[in-house]
Formats: C-alpha cells, structure tokens, sequence
C-alpha cells in the first residue's frame, strides 16, 4: 500500500498535464514538490550567495521556518534603516515589505547580517570586524522600525558569523 503510494508520488503523470502549445518541452523537473500553504514567515538577508545555504539551514533547522519567504538584499536589514542622505525607506523597498506583508501573510521576520558583509566594506571602508558595531546596530534599528509599521509581526535578529570556514549564528538583542 504504501510502496504503491510512494511508487506513484515518484513517478511523474505527463498525460495528465495540459503543457500549453506554445512551451517547449523541459529541461529540468524538479524532485521539490509544490505545497499550496504559507508558513508566513520571511527572512530578510544579504544576498551575498556564499552565505545561502547556511541562512537555509539555520531557518529550516534552528528557527523551523520550512518554505520561509526570502528577500534578498546586497546588505540585507540596511534598506530598513533610514540614514542621513535617505530619511525614508528606499519607496521599492517599502512597496516590497508591505506586499509581503499583506499579500504573503508575513507574520514573523528575522533579519540576518553576516560578517564580512562587502555592503558595508564598501559603505564604511573599514575592516569586517571593525564593520560589526554598525551592522548590530543597523539590525536592531531594522527591527524597531519594523515593530513600529507592524506591531502585529514578531521581529528578531541575528549576526551570522564566520571563523576561517566556520559558520556560527548569533542572537541580537532587539528590546
Ligand atoms: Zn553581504
């Protein structure tokens, strides 16, 4: 009964499928299989792709966030911080969060910056280390703001860390 079922979920029922007349034939099917419902989670990080896998596993794995939301930023929670030169938010951005937010059912977000991060390099000039003050502070100022536009979402925020190729994930105090 349940080889059968398992035979049947791997095997893959083209005549069932109407392709539209116009779409070539694929070049890839994946093994994921689609799951209709939000878990209403989103995780807003650096875009920087060394670091993917690791903000992946640390959702699915520590946090339990399967099929979470990524939006993908160079700098990640540093658009949700007004500066100087920006007193509000980029208005792509802001359009971004409210979209996820009402459409995508975001209940929870968790901001990640990571050591290392070329965005701030660039933006402060000074050595990964010596950019790590403002990153933490940067996220902390990212989740208050977003506390403040909605109060209903739960925020949290974590440094991820690197230590030669260790990767090591680290709570911010957000309060
Ligand atoms: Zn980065």
């Amino acid at each position: 009964m349940t080889m059968a079922a398992n035979e049947s979920d791997s095997r893959f029922d083209w005549a069932s499928v109407e392709l539209h007349p116009n779409l070539p034939m694929p070049v890839f099917t994946s093994t994921e299989r689609w799951r209709e419902e939000r878990i209403g989670a989103l995780a807003l990080y650096c875009s920087d792709g060394r670091w993917g896998e690791a903000f992946d596993e640390f959702c699915h794995r520590h946090l339990h966030i399967p099929r979470y939301d990524r939006w993908a930023l160079p700098g990640g929670p540093a658009w949700l911080v007004p500066r100087p030169d920006k007193p509000d938010f980029h208005p792509a951005v802001q359009e971004q969060l409210d979209f996820l937010i009402k459409i995508h059912e975001v209940e929870q977000i968790v901001l990640i910056t990571h050591f290392g991060c070329a965005y701030y390099g660039q933006r402060l000039q000074r050595a990964p280390l010596d950019c790590l003050p403002e990153q933490a502070d940067d996220a902390r100022k990212a989740a208050s703001t977003l506390r403040h536009l909605h109060p209903n979402v739960k925020v949290e925020a974590y440094l991820a860390m690197r230590s030669l190729n260790w990767l090591s994930f680290h709570r911010l105090d957000t309060q």
